[in-house]
């Protein structure tokens, strides 16, 4: 042990239950982990002469965790050289999505490709866009635009002659997706589903592919620059290992990653062999699909949208969905975890609605049953979980099941759900994390990768107040407390992530992971928290993160064993 810094900031909120304030923290930068928490007085009489770094009225707190994310799919969709335009990133209406479509193509030199992420056609009330819509806008390159869904992709007729289909015609239809045909068989520059779409995408995946780690580095820093020291890789895939531990190589790499492996690859099952240490980048997981998601009507619910405007003009099915969106019947989850629980994983379950809910709760009783894991720290947990009531969260805490609750979709489309789409009584309870705390079940927050940008303060703000950025509040009977609000990206992440004895609090021998925050948030007005309280940094390991050195080191690797990433990524599956 050899301890070298002691940092002293205004207050310290450790998340220790039996020491939860203190002013200075003891680091061994060698070891990266805490040597002492206290008063200064207390460090320093414990470690003399080691020399102080005052942070001044900075408030310190573990830093925080978001416990499911993509960043690689995430990067490679939203940074540039691709551009993000869904609603909650400043571009709220239609209008605004077509003045940046103007902008780029005025700004962007002649037949450099572009392709564009998040057009909602729920948030935007965007159309469903054909390849004239798109011609207007962009008469000379090629152009891809992803859906918000990952469902649908929309491009113009340049990317069409870019793929030098004959005629204009699309090529036959892959298994799984298909491709959007006028009358006389050519494209309507519409692709449903994965497969269509990397071929339509060809011509742009390839500018992604000059140097692919860039914007994947961008989506790492825009995580650490809202707090974020630790995340996941929940669509992880074999072909992806070579990026993250490149990305674990920078000096300056901002973000511990645990992988969870998609089911059904072939290897899902095998350890991975890295010269990363575990605490950087380690396979902690099985990721599975229960149903699909709520902004398309794939969702297993016991209950139909309603019938309106807003859900036909998104092209909604109206449900009730119930067992008829499952990905899988009951016999299939079975086999599946029968297969997988004896490779020692834990299993997370993508769940959005309550008649999946049931399914997962039963699948998973029987397999942790029939496995012995009934009662022992299996982790297991389950992600999403829009629709799911009281009584369903109560039975997953009697299983010892995790709940990775996404806050976001009621922060964004909280104005659409509660009323709109479904009746008042289930839209304002949409992520009832309420209940979810009160089951007494450890409950964990996220923001899944590109489907909304990485800021827990802000979900600190909305689960404490249920008020959504319109100012309108949805079910404040769901309303948490601030100190619930922050376990959920700290010490019930760091357990989410199977992390929890080395991050997710301040505590000796933890690694020295810090969030620099502007003030303390408890001192904040709730429904203002994200104006009055802002992330200053972070640390990893000890270490102060520099972010531009960190994308300097990344822009200075080899791209050309990378070449493949855009393409891979983008074949995996969406998660939401
Ligand atoms: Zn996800
Ligand atoms: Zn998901």
């Amino acid at each position: 042990m050899a301890v070298d810094l002691i940092i002293h900031a205004s207050s310290i909120i450790t998340m220790d239950p039996n020491n939860p304030r203190a002013q200075a923290v003891a680091v061994d930068s060698s070891e990266g982990t805490i040597a002492a928490v206290g008063t200064l007085a207390d460090v320093q009489a414990a470690h003399p002469g080691v020399s102080v770094t005052d942070l001044g009225d900075t408030v310190l707190l573990p830093g925080l965790i978001d416990p499911h994310n993509h960043p690689a799919l995430s990067g490679l969709s939203t940074q540039l050289p691709a551009h993000w335009i869904a609603p909650y990133v400043g571009f709220p209406t239609y209008a605004d999505v077509t003045a940046q479509f103007q902008k780029l193509n005025e700004e962007t030199p002649a037949g450099v490709p572009l392709l564009f992420n998040g057009l909602d056609r729920i948030l935007h009330g965007a159309p469903e866009l054909t390849n004239a819509d798109l011609d207007v806008f962009f008469p000379d390159r090629p152009v891809v635009v992803l859906d918000n869904s990952g469902h649908e992709a929309y491009f113009n007729t340049a990317n069409i002659k870019a793929l030098g289909w004959v005629d204009n015609k699309p090529p036959a239809d892959p298994v799984g997706s298909s491709f959007g045909r006028n009358e006389d068989g050519t494209s309507n520059g519409r692709a449903y589903e994965i497969g269509a779409q990397l071929i339509a995408g060809a011509p742009v995946l390839s500018a992604l592919a000059q140097h692919p780690l860039k914007p994947v580095a961008e989506w790492y820093k825009l995580m650490a620059s809202n707090g974020i020291t630790a995340t996941s890789e929940h669509t992880y895939q074999s072909n992806q290992l070579k990026a993250y531990i490149a990305m674990a190589m920078a000096a300056d790499n901002p973000l511990r990653i645990s992988l969870y492996h998609m089911s059904f690859e072939a290897d899902c099952d095998q350890p991975i062999h890295t010269p990363i240490p575990e605490n950087k980048l380690k396979k902690q997981g099985i990721k599975l699909w229960a149903d699909g998601s709520p902004w398309v009507g794939t969702i297993a619910a016991s209950f139909p949208y309603l019938d309106n405007e807003t859900t036909r003009a998104a092209n909604i099915k109206i449900g009730p969905g119930g067992e008829g969106e499952m990905n899988y019947t009951r016999a299939q989850l079975d086999q599946i975890l029968d297969k997988l629980t004896p490779g020692g994983y834990q299993m997370a379950f993508h769940c959005n609605g309550d008649v999946g809910m049931d399914v997962v709760l039963d699948a998973y009783e029987h397999a942790l049953s029939k496995h012995n894991l009934m009662g022992t720290d299996h982790r297991w947990r389950i992600e999403h979980m829009g629709a799911c009531r009281a009584d369903q969260f109560e039975r997953a805490a009697r299983m010892g099941v995790g709940l990775s609750m996404s806050p976001f979709q009621f922060i964004y489309w909280g104005d659409k759900l509660d009323g709109e789409m479904f009746p008042s009584e289930i839209g304002s309870q949409w992520q009832a994390v309420g209940d979810a705390f009160r089951s007494g079940a450890v409950v964990s927050f996220h923001n899944d990768g590109a489907v909304s940008p990485p800021i827990p303060l802000l979900n600190w703000q909305a689960t404490t107040t249920r008020q959504v950025p319109s100012g309108n509040v949805h079910g404040a009977n769901q309303a948490i407390s601030l100190d619930d609000a922050i376990k959920a990206h700290t010490v019930n992440a760091a357990h989410m992530l199977g992390r929890d004895n080395e991050i997710g609090s301040i505590e000796v021998g933890k690694l020295a992971d810090f969030a620099e925050l502007s003030s303390d948030p408890y001192k904040a007005d709730l429904h203002k928290l994200t104006e009055q309280v802002k992330v200053l940094g972070t640390w990893v390991g000890g270490k102060k993160i520099d972010l531009d050195a960190f994308m300097a080191q990344v822009e200075a690797m080899d791209p050309t064993e990378h070449k493949d990433l855009p393409q891979q990524v983008h074949s995996s599956k969406k998660c939401c």
